[in-house]
């Protein structure tokens, strides 16, 4: 057994969200096991760029209020306590409600082929998409 102290929360690059976004990683997954999992903590009206995970990701929302939505799908509002489950491949984004912080826990599996990224990035969501215009 071991215990990890933080170290600094770095924020998330700019390249993968649009407004502030924190995360502190919990484990990177190495090897036999195969999840990588972080916290990370959306300010109001921040949001991930469209992205796909190669082996799919579940949600956990632990605190506030956020939005979610898979191409071609609506708008959906999340909350505390909810989980959201995303296939492989399924191109989406995730964040905070524009009134509020939201922050959950990823749990992403590592691209079943080695050197292939996890997670495929794509354009940011613009202001009309998150308003869902
Ligand atoms: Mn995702």
């Amino acid at each position: 057994m071991e215990v990890h102290r933080q170290p600094a929360t770095p924020k998330g690059p700019d390249t993968w969200f649009t407004g502030d976004v924190w995360i502190d990683g919990i484990t990177s997954g190495e090897s036999p096991a195969n999840a990588r999992v972080s916290t990370v903590r959306f300010t109001p009206g921040a949001r991930t760029a469209w992205h796909a995970h190669a082996s799919g990701q579940t949600l956990y929302v632990t605190d506030g209020q956020g939005l979610t939505q898979a191409r071609s799908g609506d708008i959906v509002a999340i909350r505390a306590g909810d989980v959201i489950t995303t296939p492989a491949g399924e191109w989406h984004w995730h964040g905070a409600a524009p009134d509020h912080y939201m922050s959950h826990i990823t749990i992403t599996e590592r691209a079943a082929a080695p050197g292939n990224p996890e997670t495929d990035w794509g354009a940011h969501v613009t202001d009309a998409e998150y308003r869902g215009e």
